[in-house]
């Protein structure tokens, strides 16, 4: 068998065909990665394939997470494969950015160009293949967010209905809407998320539903591609630092798995240094990481945060499924959690726009965790450095014009301050008044 599913406890590591219907070990309960025979390929012809590629009419070719289908070989036939060319996210410099954290050079990996607008969809399409491949018909998650969005999009695109399911008065119009338009049925339940999650486990398995949250370890494959792309645009040379946001920290699993499979493969000669970033009201993760690095724990185990709190609503997460995982690849590539305010978001956040990128609140949290870093000495400001931003701008408008008009509130409904503010003007339909305040 060239692909299995593997528990991810190193007690138990039990092994699955990778076409069982699991979410998690049933022996012991814990997450679950698909693991791989060796390739025959040599690195260097995999870069060569995977180069060749981008010049390709094929769509598989043209997707940037297919285009790399020999680091995620989970599927025995790729019919099943819907892609939206996903991926195919720019490297963009930032000098203004750059400047504001104090680095020399700092460049974005951003994930907001992808079809629905964040990184949900490098994973989405490996987990629709797999829906497909194992004769479901329906799909479902439970998220008020970029995962709905996404697989709204990918489900329908596939001809999979799609099912939302949302915690009641939880709802982000910016997201809810592309999952409403992509045609996903969406419910909204009267309990919060760790109910619904329960609820949502109990129905699938009795309608045959597959389950697209954050742990489905296919998501966390395509996820992968995102390393394997940013290393293929920078002609293999690891970065010293990978910067990202963590809120269910599966894009941190995929990191870590990614670099470390293609440092095995020889496609690259070092394991860059991952750095995690959490907001303040939702930093379990950043608790985690310092209490194990401090004590050297044995077993550590995460502390949920029972009411988690951000505007950031991608990152707005108290139990992180992914954590283990996460903990595992910060740890081995000897990276660092920091945690970051509302404040320092917001103004990291505007930051970027000024450099005419843009992002999601969420995805401005790397700038302002590498302020911090950079401030501490931990990371020199010499630094080799790309921040993954993970969501596109317009997926919360709402946030960003109440931060240009200060009245952006923090989930205290203290007053964030509009220190990079751009006040749009009334002015007088009148030209010599007009040419007075444009100077
Ligand atoms: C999902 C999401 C995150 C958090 O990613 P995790 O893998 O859950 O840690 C961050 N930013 C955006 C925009 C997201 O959609
Ligand atoms: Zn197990």
């Amino acid at each position: 068998m060239a692909a299995e599913l593997v528990c991810f406890a190193p007690t138990c590591r039990t092994r699955f065909p990778i076409t069982e219907l699991l979410y998690n070990c049933p022996k012991c309960g814990s997450l679950l990665e698909a693991i791989y025979e060796p390739l025959e390929q040599s690195a260097l012809m995999l870069k060569r394939v995977w180069r060749e590629r981008r010049t390709s009419n094929a769509p598989l070719d043209q997707s940037g997470v297919w285009r790399f289908r020999e680091l995620i070989p989970f599927l025995a036939s790729y019919n099943c494969v819907v892609t939206l060319r996903e991926g195919n996210t720019p490297l963009l410099e930032a000098r203004q950015a750059a400047q504001y954290a104090g680095l020399d050079r700092l460049v974005f990996k951003h994930q907001g160009f992808n079809p629905t607008g964040s990184f949900k969809d490098n994973g989405m399409t490996c987990g629709t293949a797999q829906a497909l491949r194992l004769g479901r018909t329906r799909v479902a998650c439970v998220s008020t967010g970029n995962t709905s969005a996404s697989m709204a999009a990918y489900a329908s695109a596939a001809g999979l209905q799609p099912i939302i399911f949302i915690p009641h008065g939880n709802i982000s119009y910016g997201k809810l809407a592309q999952a409403l338009e992509y045609g996903a049925r969406t419910l909204q339940v009267e309990a919060n998320f760790d109910q619904i999650l329960a609820l949502v486990r109990q129905i699938a398995e009795q309608l045959g539903i597959y389950l697209l949250n954050s742990i489905n370890p296919f998501r966390i494959e395509g996820q992968k591609t995102i390393m394997a792309e940013m290393l293929d645009q920078r002609d293999w040379q690891a970065p010293d630092w990978v910067v990202l946001p963590g809120g269910n920290l599966g894009n941190t699993a995929a990191f870590g798995k990614a670099l470390r499979e293609m440092k095995e493969l020889g496609l690259i000669s070092r394991l860059p240094r991952l750095a995690v970033i959490q907001a303040e009201g939702a930093a379990p993760f950043y608790e985690l990481v310092h209490k194990t690095q401090k004590s050297r724990a044995k077993k550590p185990q995460l502390q949920a945060v029972e009411h988690p709190e951000t505007l950031a609503t991608a990152i707005k997460i108290g139990d992180p499924v992914s954590w283990p995982k996460a903990l595992y690849e910060v740890t081995t590539s000897q990276g660092v959690a920091e945690k970051v305010t509302e404040q320092e978001i917001a103004d990291a956040k505007a930051v970027i726009g000024r450099c005419g990128i843009g992002c999601e609140p969420a995805s401005a949290a790397t700038l302002a965790g590498l302020k911090k870093l950079i401030a501490a000495g931990i990371i020199p400001a010499d630094a080799d450095v790309v921040a993954v931003l993970t969501g596109h701008v317009l997926k919360d408008p709402d946030y960003i014009y109440r931060y240009h008009t200060g009245v952006l509130e923090g989930p205290g409904g203290e007053h964030i301050h509009s220190n990079y503010g751009n006040q749009p003007l009334v002015v007088p339909n009148d030209p010599a008044e007009i040419a007075r305040v444009l100077g």
